[in-house]
């Protein structure tokens, strides 16, 4: 095969169709039952060759420096691997920061599929997500993509029936979240309403957009919500919208709402741009 010089990957971010914390491990985390989709707002993520191991982030506030998830794949990639080289990574982010959508952790795990690549060495799927697990619980699933459920700490991943064509409104107000603020305010005992997975898996089979969107869930919405309002009203302004169902991804603050066909989904972004509660407004589609 040619020697490649150059690798571009695109690194899907992600939502959660549902999320619910079902207990404690050992580890002191917290238990996870989710159902994870990608979607087709991406990072692009560039590599070359170098003798160096170089990170820009052109015009993204996100500091390129050894704390980023991209350098740490890297690093991980040629700790493992026992690779003498470098690299020149260039990520074009588009992914809200802090925003429950797995931002940093695509990016990792698209460096280490691109530097496989770009120095031909054909590291299994497998082994990828477990060097990534170590960067992050997001990063394995990154790796696999598609539709899965994911259990444990998200690193127990199993794939399933890719869900059928969705039209999805993505809205991040302007408050960032921090994850582990969340899952330690988080009280198990004071869990309503659970999400039933087995019943978003069997809709998801059934190839039914309206009963995937109505099975949906996240428990995290019992902290996050209350902290941040925002997050409720631009629910309710998806659902006055023509949304099937909207909820929060992952800790939030990012708000989906799932919609019946393009133009329901373009009038509701024109409505959402216009009254200014949430500045980063996408529309996106599923990436299976
Ligand atoms: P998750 O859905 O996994 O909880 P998130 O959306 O909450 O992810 P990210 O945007 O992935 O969070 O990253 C949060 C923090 O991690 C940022 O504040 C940033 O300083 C740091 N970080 C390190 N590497 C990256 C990266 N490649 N992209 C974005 N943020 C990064």
């Amino acid at each position: 095969m040619a020697r490649l010089n150059c690798v571009t990957v695109l690194a899907p971010a992600k939502l959660n169709l549902a999320l619910d914390v079902v207990g404690l491990l050992p580890s002191g985390y917290h238990d996870l039952d989710m159902t994870m989709q990608a979607i087709t707002l991406y990072e692009r993520v560039v590599l070359r060759r170098s003798p160096y191991l170089n990170l820009r982030l052109p015009g993204s506030l996100v500091a390129p420096n050894n704390k980023n998830t991209a350098i740490k794949a890297a690093l991980a990639f040629f700790d493992y691997t026992g690779l003498l080289a470098g690299v020149d990574i260039t990520i074009y982010k588009n992914t809200p920061v802090r925003a429950g959508m797995a931002g940093g952790s695509t990016d990792a795990a698209s460096t280490m599929f691109g530097v496989n690549r770009l120095f031909g060495l054909n590291l299994s799927m497998g082994k990828m997500m477990e060097l990534g697990v170590r960067l992050g619980a997001d990063v394995p699933y990154c790796v696999m993509r598609g539709t899965a459920l994911a259990e444990g700490i998200g690193e127990k991943l199993t794939r399933i029936t890719p869900v059928p064509h969705m039209w999805i409104l993505i809205a991040k107000p302007q408050i960032n979240v921090s994850t582990r603020l969340v899952y330690e305010q988080l009280d198990m005992g004071g869990i309503q309403k659970h999400p039933d997975i087995d019943g978003i898996i069997r809709a998801i089979e059934a190839q039914d957009v309206v009963r995937i969107a109505q099975s949906m869930g996240n428990v995290l919405e019992n902290v996050t919500v209350p902290l941040y309002p925002v997050i409720e009203t631009i629910k309710q302004d998806m659902l006055s919208h023509g949304a099937i169902n909207a909820m929060m991804s992952g800790s939030g603050p990012t708000v989906f709402g799932i919609f019946p066909d393009e133009q329901t989904t373009l009038a509701c972004q024109a409505f959402l741009k216009k009254k200014g509660d949430a500045r980063q407004v996408y529309i996106t589609e599923n990436f299976n």
